[in-house]
């Protein structure tokens, strides 16, 4: 059974209307987290970020996640930050640009966590928030979602494109009305000093 909508394709492996969401933040989870809701499918919150520098910054994303969840009374699932473990994945890459070959591991580490939690707490499909964003790979997500699949057999990385079908502008709109913090570098101290301003 797939749910369909006519201003976004919704494809939703197995027609389940539970899923775990990976959150990256609040902006990028916000249109994609109504659109959901808007078709019947309840998403629980999963926040597991280890690459955020500092920990100020993380807590500040942290506790927007929160603040979103809790005025739509969804489920928020606390992960560690595990930042010094995070290091250790992206060892030798510090240096690679935004897009890179640190990225793909970044995007591994995190989804890797977020498929364990799946496949111990009874989900059949995950997704994540991370490729709202144009400055990341939408290719390095969804090898990395379906890497992180592939250890467990009952679980499916749903590889929707959130990109499409207005959720851009939808965002926005939604920043503005939940006056939602939007940071302006990715996350990891690697990432920081770029004068590109709003980091969508
Ligand atoms: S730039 Fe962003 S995606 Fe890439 S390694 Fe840093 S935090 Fe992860």
């Amino acid at each position: 059974m797939m749910k369909k909508t006519s201003a976004l394709e919704i494809e939703v492996p197995g027609g389940e209307t539970e899923i775990l969401l990976h959150v990256c933040c609040a902006p990028c989870s916000s249109a994609i987290v109504e659109r959901l809701l808007e078709h019947g499918i309840r998403p629980t919150m999963f926040y597991y970020n280890p690459n955020i520098f500092l920990v100020e910054e993380y807590e500040k994303r942290k506790g927007e996640c929160f603040r979103h969840t809790q005025m739509l009374n969804l489920d928020f699932v606390d992960a560690d930050y595990e930042h010094d473990k995070w290091l250790g994945e992206v060892r030798g890459f510090e240096s690679e640009p935004e897009r890179g070959a640190r990225c793909l591991k970044c995007f591994r580490q995190r989804l890797m966590v977020s498929a364990l939690y799946a496949s111990t707490h009874n989900f059949k499909v995950f997704a994540t928030t991370l490729a709202t964003s144009r400055w990341k790979s939408l290719k390095q997500i969804v090898e990395a979602g379906e890497y992180a699949a592939s250890f467990f057999p009952e679980l499916t990385f749903w590889a929707q494109n959130w990109r499409k079908g207005g959720l851009s502008e939808r965002r926005n709109e939604l920043v503005r009305l939940y006056g939602f913090y939007n940071q302006s570098y990715c996350g990891c101290e690697f990432s920081m000093n770029r004068d590109r301003g709003n980091f969508m």
